[in-house]
């Protein structure tokens, strides 16, 4: 190894250790004081190593990221650079107080699509209309199991049939409700098949049941969601 190669290598800078975000050049990494983790989190510009604004928690900083992100600002340039853009600082600023408006009202600042989502019509055996299923392949399944495991004799009539118009579902209305993959649905009482409604209406009554919180005319969140927003800290951000 050359001299000049040995002298590039020991200079590079450490990666930035991070959550990715849906903005280039931002990642969300602990805060710290004194090197102890304080619970928070920042939105770190990767370039610089500075911190936008004030620590949150982890919601609300991937919230924050997000807002950010969708503010029409290019946070991958360098610091001196963002420093001269008046509507970086702006657009920063500007997310922060959703985040701290959404905060004191416990909800999220930013939401994902509408809860109520439609299901296309669902498919059903004629001997057992009370079950329904969404896919032709959960039909054929079913009635495969069904000749398989049945003490009873076949109908002679038994076939696969189709309602005539969609039913409804209810997802989570928080962006970041399962990081791991997918926002939380509405599940029946065993949490097993996700609660399907030809009527809204009663898709909306099973919600309430089920301790789902309304947000709005378009927006449910899941209990645990609901809970996490209910975070009393919250309201000091
Ligand atoms: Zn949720």
């Amino acid at each position: 190894m050359s001299t000049a190669t040995a002298t590039a290598t020991a200079v590079r800078p450490e990666p930035m250790l991070g959550e990715s975000t849906t903005a280039p050049g931002l990642v969300i990494a602990p805060d710290a004081v004194y090197g102890h983790y304080t619970g928070l989190w920042r939105v770190v510009h990767v370039v610089s190593g500075l911190h936008i604004y004030a620590p949150l928690p982890l919601t609300y900083a991937r919230e924050y990221a997000v807002l950010l992100a969708r503010s029409d600002v290019d946070w991958a340039r360098d610091a001196a650079q963002l420093a001269q853009d008046g509507r970086a600082s702006g657009a920063a600023r500007t997310a922060l107080r959703q985040v701290r408006e959404a905060a004191r009202a416990h909800r999220p600042a930013v939401l994902d699509a509408p809860s109520v989502y439609p299901v296309p019509p669902l498919y059903y055996l004629t001997g057992d209309p009370d079950r329904r299923y969404r896919t032709w392949s959960e039909v054929v399944q079913a009635a495969e199991q069904y000749h398989r495991t049945s003490y009873w004799p076949q109908v002679a009539d038994e076939q696969v049939a189709r309602e005539d118009r969609p039913s409804w579902g209810m997802r989570c209305a928080a962006l970041f409700c399962n990081p791991g993959g997918g926002s939380a649905v509405l599940r029946d009482w065993a949490a097993s098949l996700p609660c399907l409604y030809r009527s809204r209406k009663a898709l909306l009554v099973e919600a309430r049941l089920a301790d789902w919180t309304r947000l709005d005319e378009q927006h449910w969140l899941c209990p645990d969601c609901a809970d996490s927003y209910r975070d009393p800290r919250h309201a000091d951000l």
